[in-house]
């Protein structure tokens, strides 16, 4: 007995002369529920729309109500993702409908108990009270309002209150990261950002170009902020940003929304993963372009085929999402960093973050760490609180100044 509490006595001396110490489950889910965790970006809407039961444990994917409240999920940003394939024939603005829809009638109006729609930061709050997790809208990829200010306002009325520019693709006003060389934005684009600011609809700058981000940043009167990216300086890929970039939001008290996938928080994950090879690219859109007259199950078919063949052979850990974290503090502050998984969006996830459940485990990393309650509470939500909030006090005094 006496050995095993010299024993304790020396685990606990070294783990407090590290300024650590040792967190049993009840504390780290103690100080998980204090935080309303609002991951900003998942995918699983892209399943939900082609038929997926989200109420119904499964195996695979990452995103089921059983393991969202499992993982103390507070708030999810549903991404109303059109991809650039449907800008051919205008397909853009119905494609955003139907996303829209699917979060409206799929998950909220299917599963009532579990989820309420919120427009608002407050609303959020209230969600939350009455023990529910709030679903919020974000459309991914700014071609769904086919240029037209008036489809802008349409969606913002059926409850989207953040837009990611560009995605993979640019459009007629703003350049995408995932084209080499591509433009900023144009006259448009800057009334984009304009009217975004006047109705309160959140600027998302994930997937932009590096010009469409400094044109954004000079453009908006409201902070603006990543929904779903990580830090360059860890993982040098052209979707995630550089120091620079992430001072400068932080500056206009934005905030970026660390994105979890392999490739994005691991350099040697991007460096064996095919999805950042000019030529797996190339096959991706040849191979896409070839099944346009299939039935849309035959082309998901055949996506699911080409992402599992484009997956990194090195996996992320969750120790590299900790390191992105840490680096936007080092580099910008606790107020400028949040969680932005891109969960059932990208086909590979860090050990130790396998899902929506496995939220308490960065939790407990981040307390291993050094990061205390208050600090965890602004990484998980306060600070893109504080981003909501003032995007809507812009809008207020937007609508009072043009009354
Ligand atoms: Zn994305």
């Amino acid at each position: 007995m006496k050995i095993i509490l010299t024993l304790l006595w020396l685990v606990s001396s070294v783990n407090a002369q590290q300024g650590r110490r040792q967190w049993s489950e009840a504390e780290v889910l103690d100080v998980h529920r204090s935080a309303i965790l609002i991951d900003t970006h998942n995918d699983v809407t892209s399943a939900t729309v082609a038929g997926l039961d989200l109420g119904k444990r499964r195996a695979e994917g990452h995103t089921d109500l059983p393991r969202l409240r499992e993982g103390g999920v507070g708030a999810v940003f549903f991404a109303v993702f059109v991809a650039g394939s449907y800008v051919e024939g205008n397909r853009s603005a119905r494609r955003a409908l139907e996303m829209i829809d699917t979060v409206r009638h799929d998950i909220v109006g299917r599963y009532p108990d579990a989820f309420e729609l919120a427009v608002t930061a407050d609303q959020i709050l209230e969600v939350r009270k009455r023990g529910k997790i709030a679903a919020l809208m974000g459309i991914e990829g700014g071609h769904a309002i086919e240029d037209s200010l008036r489809l802008l306002r349409d969606f913002y009325a059926l409850g989207v209150r953040y837009m990611t520019l560009t995605h993979s693709n640019s459009n007629n006003w703003a350049g995408s990261s995932g084209e080499l060389n591509a433009p900023g934005l144009t006259n448009f684009g800057k009334e984009v950002i304009r009217e975004m600011n006047r109705l309160g609809m959140m600027v998302d700058i994930s997937h932009v170009s590096d010009k469409t981000f400094w044109d954004v940043l000079e453009t908006s009167q409201a902070p603006v902020f990543a929904s779903h990216s990580s830090c360059r300086a860890i993982s040098p890929i052209p979707r995630n940003m550089s120091d620079e970039m992430i001072q400068a939001l932080a500056r206009k008290n934005g905030v970026i929304q660390i994105n979890f996938g392999c490739e994005f928080v691991n350099a040697d994950s991007a460096k064996s993963s095919p999805m950042f090879d000019p030529a797996m690219r190339e096959k991706m859109s040849k191979v896409m372009a070839e099944m346009k007259d299939k039935s849309p199950e035959e082309r998901r078919a055949a996506m699911r085929k080409l992402y599992g063949e484009a997956r990194p052979r090195v996996r992320a850990k969750l120790a590299d999402v900790v390191a992105h974290i840490d680096h936007v503090v080092r580099i910008a502050g606790v107020d400028y960093v949040g969680i932005g998984s891109d969960f059932d969006g990208v086909g590979c996830v860090p050990e130790g973050l396998d899902d929506v459940s496995k939220f308490p485990n960065l939790t407990r990393a981040l307390l291993e760490k050094g990061y205390s309650a208050e600090q965890i509470r602004k990484i998980y939500g306060g600070n893109l609180m504080r981003v909501m909030r003032e995007v809507e006090k812009t809008a207020q005094r937007m609508k009072a100044r043009s009354d």
